[in-house]
């Protein structure tokens, strides 16, 4: 059991000298969607998908490696959140996935909601559940968890796969760090824990090498949700505990 948070104020050089092109190379990419969108509606074409999935697959490569290496460019605000939420809008993106691995939703405390940045938090999750689904080779079961104890609310993914050596432990997070020869980036992780780096949150990945891996991230409601509660004396007062 690791607690790798601590350490993430490191990013490697490279990381940073990255970040700045993938901001001068988002831009033009959005741009060749947005015209993509119109000329698709002009012409008929099978290769739409195709180049659709390609394109969403270079955006969110440029996307992770930006909030991983340049937080000021992600210029999102803290807001009230429901992990709940985004935990079921994100595995509903995986429903393709549904014939071959089963997800079990373990979600308690479902209304705890926490103070967060809500479009870093989808890009977390959805990368927790990538991993977890590349994990598993063929049939397999993920089990999302969501819990609320005191004024930390629990998540917790875990998947019946391969398992990450013990040896490799240490190197989740780093920037680039990937087993995935052909088609990794080795940014999920990076972008994952210093997304919940910045929510004051703590990681705990538990793995076992052919059996599965879990990743267990504990969020703070902290104090500023508390704050925002007393200012605003209309908030939801239905919260669990
Ligand atoms: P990528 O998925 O592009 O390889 P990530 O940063 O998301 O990059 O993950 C880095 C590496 O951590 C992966 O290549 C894999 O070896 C390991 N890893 C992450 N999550 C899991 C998991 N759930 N099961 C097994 N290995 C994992
Ligand atoms: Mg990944």
């Amino acid at each position: 059991q690791i607690n790798r948070v601590s350490d993430l104020e490191r990013l490697s050089a490279i990381g940073q000298i990255s970040a700045g092109i993938a901001h001068e190379i988002r831009n033009p990419l959005t741009s060749v969607k947005g015209f993509l969108q119109l000329m698709q509606k002009e012409h008929e074409s099978s290769y739409w998908e195709i180049i659709n999935s390609e394109l969403e697959q270079a955006i969110s490569t440029v996307q992770n490696l930006l909030s991983v290496s340049k937080p000021e460019t992600n210029e999102e605000n803290f807001t009230v959140v429901n992990l709940c939420e985004i935990l079921e809008n994100t595995l509903s993106l995986f429903d393709h996935e549904m014939y071959r691995v089963q997800v079990e939703k373990r979600f308690y405390n479902t209304s705890s909601k926490i103070f967060g940045k809500r479009n870093q938090l989808k890009r977390a999750i959805f990368n927790l559940l990538k991993n977890a689904y590349e994990a598993i080779e063929g049939n397999g079961t993920i089990t999302v968890e969501h819990y609320r104890s005191n004024d930390v609310v629990c998540i917790s993914i875990s998947d019946t796969g391969k398992g990450i050596p013990s040896d490799k432990l240490s190197q989740l997070g780093t920037p680039f760090f990937t087993t995935k020869t052909d088609s990794g980036t080795g940014l999920g992780l990076s972008q994952v824990y210093s997304t919940f780096h910045e929510h004051k949150a703590t990681i705990y990945v538990d793995s076992t090498e052919n059996q599965g891996t879990k990743f267990t991230i504990r969020i703070p409601t902290t104090d500023r949700l508390e704050s925002h509660e007393q200012m605003k004396p209309v908030f939801d007062k239905t919260m669990d505990v």
